[in-house]
C-alpha cells in the first residue's frame, strides 16, 4: 500500500474537497486517511479508531459495512450490477418498491428512482411543476421553502436551500422561492406557520408545493421545530390543494425516533424524498414516493409522460442493498432500539446545554445538537470542539459552531456512553 504521506501528498496535490476552504485545509489540515470501517468507527492508516458520530454525513444509520447488507450487495454483485430502468425491470426494483410503499405514510403508492438526495428532490419539484402544468393550473410554477433549508445541491434543490453559504453564489442560475422564516423553537415556528397561512392566501394559485424537512431541519444546525407546526402546514396544503413534499432524505427510517419525520404528526405528504441511510452507506441510492394522483397526472397522451431519468436510476445493487436495510430494521428491532438510546443522547444534550460557551442544546431521537453561540458554517469553535474530539478517537464533524453526533442507531450502549462522554469532555476542553 502506498504510505500515508505520498497519499496524503497525492491527494493534497489533485482531489478537491468538498465543502472546505482548501487554502485551509493545503496549510492546517492533516487528514484521517481512513482504511477501513466497522459498525460505528473508522479505522485510519495508523490503526486509530474513530467513534463516526455523524454516521459519516448520515448514511450508515446501520453502521458500516452491516454483515446482512454487504452480503446482499455480494449476492446481487453475481447476478445483475446493472441495468437501465426504461421498459425494463428486476426484482430488486420491483420487490423494493413494494415494501417501501407498503411502510410509507398512507396515501404513497408509486417509487421514482434516482441516485443521490439532490436528485431525489429534483424529481419531487419536477414532479409537482409537470403536474400542475399538464392538470390545469399551469400558474403554479413556485415553491415555499424555508430560511435554513437545504435539499441539496443540484440548481433546483440550490434553489430551494436557505443556508446562504451554499445558494448566495449561485443565485443567477436559481429560481427564486416564497422563503419562510426559519421554522425553530417556540420563538420562531409559529412565525413561520403564519408566513405559509399568508403565502397561501395570497399566492396559492401560483403554489406548485411547499418543500420542508419534517421536523428536523438537518444542515441549518439541526433546527427543531414541534409536530403541530408540520400539522398545521399539512392541513393548510391540504386546503390550498397544493403539494407537500417532505424531505426525508436526512430524518427517513427512524433517525428521529419514528419511521418517517411526518410520523410524529401522524400526517402523509404528496411527495416523500428519501436517500442517505436508504441503502446504509454502501452505494449512492434514492427513492421519490409518491400518490397515484400524481401519478394519474402524467397518463394519457405519450406528451404528458415524465420524461426524466437518471443513468442509474433504481440500481439493482443500490435496490437489493436497500431491501436487506429494510429489513434490518425489522429482524435488529431497530424502533426499540432507538426508543431505548434516544432519552440517553436528550438527556446528555440537556446537560451539555448548562455547560458554560453553550448557548443552546437540542434533541430528537438520534440527533443531539449544541450551539457554541458563534454564528453560520464559517465560525470556528465547532472546529476546537472537532479538534478536541479527534484527539479522544471521536469523529466529530460540526455544522460551523453548531456541535451534533447522529451515530448509527444500532451503536452499541457501551460504544454510546462512550461517544456521549467523550463529546462532553471535547466541549469542556475547547471551551
Ligand atoms: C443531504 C441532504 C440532501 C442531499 O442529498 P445528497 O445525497 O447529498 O445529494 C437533500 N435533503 C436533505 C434534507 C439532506 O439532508
Amino acid at each position: 500500500m502506498t504510505d500515508r504521506a505520498a497519499l496524503v501528498a497525492l491527494d493534497k496535490r489533485h482531489v478537491w474537497h468538498p465543502y472546505t476552504p482548501m487554502d485551509r485545509y493545503l496549510a492546517e489540515t492533516d487528514p484521517l486517511v481512513v482504511v477501513s470501517a466497522e459498525g460505528s468507527w473508522l479505522t485510519d492508516m495508523d490503526g486509530r479508531r474513530y467513534l463516526d458520530a455523524n454516521a459519516s454525513w448520515w448514511v450508515a444509520s446501520l453502521g458500516h459495512r452491516h454483515p446482512a447488507l454487504v452480503a446482499a450487495l455480494r449476492a446481487q454483485l453475481d447476478s445483475l450490477a446493472h441495468c437501465a430502468l426504461a421498459g425494463i425491470t428486476h426484482e430488486p426494483a420491483a420487490l423494493l418498491a413494494a415494501e417501501l410503499c407498503a411502510l410509507s405514510p398512507e396515501g404513497l403508492s408509486r417509487v421514482f428512482y434516482s441516485d443521490n438526495g439532490s436528485t431525489a428532490v429534483e424529481v419531487a419539484i419536477k414532479l409537482c411543476g409537470q403536474y400542475w402544468a399538464q392538470n390545469g393550473r399551469p400558474a403554479r410554477t413556485r415553491f415555499i421553502a424555508l430560511d435554513g433549508a437545504f435539499h441539496g445541491e443540484t440548481l433546483g434543490a440550490t434553489s430551494l436551500g436557505g443556508v446562504s453559504t451554499f445558494t448566495r453564489l449561485y443565485a443567477p442560475w436559481t429560481f427564486e422561492v416564497l422563503r419562510l422564516p426559519l421554522a425553530d423553537d417556540a420563538t420562531t415556528w409559529e412565525q413561520c406557520l403564519d408566513a405559509v397561512a399568508r403565502l397561501l392566501r395570497t399566492h396559492g394559485d401560483e403554489v406548485a408545493g411547499v418543500v420542508i424537512e419534517p421536523m428536523v431541519q438537518g444542515a441549518a444546525g439541526m433546527r427543531m421545530h414541534p409536530p403541530e407546526f408540520l400539522r398545521a402546514v399539512r392541513e393548510l396544503t391540504r386546503a390550498a390543494d397544493t403539494f407537500l413534499v417532505a424531505d426525508e432524505v436526512f430524518t427517513g427510517l427512524w433517525r428521529t425516533g419514528r419511521r418517517w419525520a411526518t410520523d410524529h404528526a401522524d400526517v402523509a405528504p404528496d411527495l416523500l424524498c428519501l436517500a442517505k441511510s436508504l441503502s446504509g452507506a454502501t452505494v449512492p441510492f434514492a427513492a421519490t414516493l409518491t400518490t397515484e394522483r400524481i401519478f394519474d397526472g402524467f397518463r394519457g397522451d405519450d406528451s404528458r409522460a415524465f420524461f426524466y431519468g437518471h443513468t442509474y436510476c433504481g440500481n439493482p445493487l443500490g435496490a437489493a442493498v436497500a431491501r436487506a436495510a429494510l429489513s434490518v430494521y425489522r429482524d435488529e428491532d431497530i424502533p426499540s432500539q432507538v426508543a431505548r438510546k434516544a432519552p440517553r443522547i436528550a438527556e446528555a444534550f440537556a446537560r451539555m446545554g448548562a455547560l458554560p460557551g453553550v448557548a443552546r442544546s437540542r434533541s430528537l431521537g438520534m440527533i443531539g445538537a449544541l450551539d457554541l453561540g458563534g454564528e453560520g458554517y464559517l465560525a470556528r469553535t465547532g472546529w476546537r470542539v472537532f479538534d478536541e474530539a479527534r484527539a479522544r478517537g471521536i469523529y466529530l464533524r460540526p455544522m460551523g459552531d453548531t456541535v451534533y453526533v447522529t451515530p448509527p442507531l444500532n451503536i452499541p450502549d457501551e460504544e454510546l456512553t462512550l461517544l456521549l462522554n467523550g463529546v462532553e469532555e471535547s466541549v469542556r476542553a475547547a471551551l
